[in-house]
C-alpha cells in the first residue's frame, strides 16, 4: 500500500495570506501530498516577540483561510502546547502520531537559510524530506550554501515542470522547489493595515473581515 504523504507548513502566520496559500497548492500537487497540516508557533523561535498577535487569533485566521481547501488542515499542536515551538518537537509528536507516514517539512527559502540555527537541526533533516520553495525574486545558492557536504549531497534542484517520481523522491532529501511565489509577506499585510491602505487580495477575504471585527493589527 502507498503511503500517507503528510506535508508540515509552519509558520507564524501573523496573518495568514495569500502567498502561503499558494505555496501549498504547488507543493501539494507536485509531490502528491495527501494533506498539508498548518501549523502556526506558539511563541516563534526566532522572531521578535513584541509584535505577535495571540496564538488564538493567529490560528483563528489560519481555520478561516484552509476552510475551502479539503486537503489543507489547520493544525493547533503547537498553539496547544504552549511552549516555545521547536521543530524537532513538533516533528517528533507528529510521527509518534503519524507513525506510517512520509513527512515532508515545507518552508520558504527565507526560512531555510537559517536552518542551521535550529536547535537539532540535523535530527530534523534525518527524519523528513524538505521542500524548500522560493519567495519573490528568491535564487536557491544561498540554500546550497547553508548546508554542510553531507546534506548538499541529498539536495536537489527542481524545475517547474519536472515530475516527481519515486526513484527521485528516494535519491534524495531536501528539494529546492521553484514556484511562482506571490509577492506577499504578513509584514507588508499588517503595515498595509497601520497605514490604513487595502490589504485586499492580499489574505483572503474571510481572514481581511476578521482582522477588521477584531481591530487586529
Ligand atoms: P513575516 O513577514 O512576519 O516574517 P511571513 O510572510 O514570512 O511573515 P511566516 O508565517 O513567517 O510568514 O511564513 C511561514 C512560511 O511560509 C515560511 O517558511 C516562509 O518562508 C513561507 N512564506 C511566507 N510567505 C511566502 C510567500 N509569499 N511565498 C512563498 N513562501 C512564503
Amino acid at each position: 500500500m502507498k503511503k500517507e504523504r503528510i506535508g508540515l507548513f509552519g509558520g507564524t502566520f501573523n496573518p495568514i495570506h495569500s502567498g502561503h496559500l499558494r505555496a501549498a497548492e504547488v507543493v501539494q500537487k507536485k509531490f502528491h501530498l495527501d494533506k498539508i497540516l498548518f501549523i502556526p508557533s506558539y511563541i516563534p523561535p526566532h522572531k521578535d516577540t513584541a509584535e505577535i498577535t495571540s496564538p488564538t487569533h493567529r490560528l483563528k485566521m489560519v481555520k478561516l483561510a484552509l476552510h475551502p481547501y479539503s486537503q489543507f488542515v489547520p493544525y493547533s499542536i503547537e498553539v496547544d502546547a504552549k511552549e516555545k515551538s521547536y521543530s524537532i518537537l513538533t516533528l517528533n509528536k507528529i510521527k509518534k502520531l503519524f507513525p506510517e507516514a512520509l513527512i515532508f517539512f515545507i518552508l520558504g527559502l527565507d526560512a531555510f537559510i537559517e536552518i542551521d540555527t535550529w536547535k537539532d537541526y540535523e535530527l530534523v533533516l534525518e527524519q523528513c524530506f524538505f521542500i524548500v520553495i522560493n519567495r519573490q525574486g528568491d535564487y536557491f545558492d544561498e540554500a546550497i550554501k547553508v548546508l554542510t557536504e553531507e546534506y548538499r549531497e541529498k539536495m536537489y534542484e527542481l524545475s517547474k515542470s519536472e515530475a516527481i517520481k519515486d526513484d527521485l523522491l528516494f535519491s534524495f532529501r531536501i528539494f529546492l522547489l521553484p514556484i511562482d511565489a506571490l509577492d506577499v509577506a504578513s509584514t507588508d499585510v499588517r503595515e498595509r493595515i497601520k497605514r490604513g491602505d487595502s490589504i485586499k487580495g492580499l489574505v483572503p477575504g474571510q481572514v481581511e473581515l476578521y482582522i477588521k471585527e477584531n481591530k487586529l493589527y
